[in-house]
């Protein structure tokens, strides 16, 4: 099964004009078409390849590529190419990829603001990532009080970051009935200074 590969296009030239045929000599049986080719991903179009002029009368069905016409008829053949506009559908996978990074470029700045909004203005519940002796683990919010914020500790820790989603769903109550205090300079340079003793705060997450 071919999953991929090229596909052409013919694109009829917006140009009107027609000329007479050298091969047949029938008047004005001859016009310009333009081969599409682009790259395609199970039949749907990624990216554009090529544009080839073509002429062809209708009467002897001969056709010629550029190199093989008059000087006149490849010059307007060339004008008519830029009049003649690859469709925006073979740009499809093009813009699905622009479309997917500009959607994870939205969602780093998202978590950028809302992670500072939840350093400024911490609230109980709120779930931090903690880096701490090359494991990591959650804290949770649990009082706060003017300055200092008190965290229980997930009872357990991993080995990789993405271990976490794991603690925070299979074993979301699994925390330390003790809390352990930070103040809001010791979080902060928690967050900046990835040698903090207190850990490093990888994310901030609000439900
Ligand atoms: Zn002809």
């Amino acid at each position: 099964m071919i999953i991929f590969g090229t596909k052409t296009k013919i694109l009829k030239s917006k140009d009107s004009t027609t000329y007479d045929c050298e091969n047949c000599n029938s008047k004005g049986s001859v016009t310009f078409s333009f081969m599409a080719r682009y790259f395609h991903i199970f039949w749907i179009p990624i990216f554009p390849i090529s544009k080839k002029g073509i002429s062809q009368c209708s009467h002897c069905k001969q056709v010629l590529y550029a190199n093989e016409m008059n000087p006149r008829m490849k010059q307007d053949c060339a004008s008519a190419s830029t009049n003649t506009k690859i469709p925006i559908t073979h740009y499809f996978g093009l813009f699905i990829i622009e479309l997917f990074f500009c959607l994870v470029i939205f969602s780093i700045v998202k978590n950028s603001i809302d992670e500072t909004k939840f350093l400024a203005t911490p609230q109980v519940d709120d779930l931090y990532k903690i880096e701490k002796n090359d494991a990591y683990t959650l804290y949770k919010i649990a009082e706060i009080k003017g300055d200092t914020l008190f965290f229980k500790m997930h009872s357990m820790a991993v080995r990789k970051y993405t271990g976490l989603n794991n603690l925070k769903k299979k074993y979301k109550n699994d925390y330390s009935d003790e809390t352990i205090k930070f103040t809001k300079d010791q979080i902060k340079s928690m967050k900046s200074d990835s040698k903090s003793d207190f850990g490093k705060i990888y994310s901030i997450e609000r439900d």
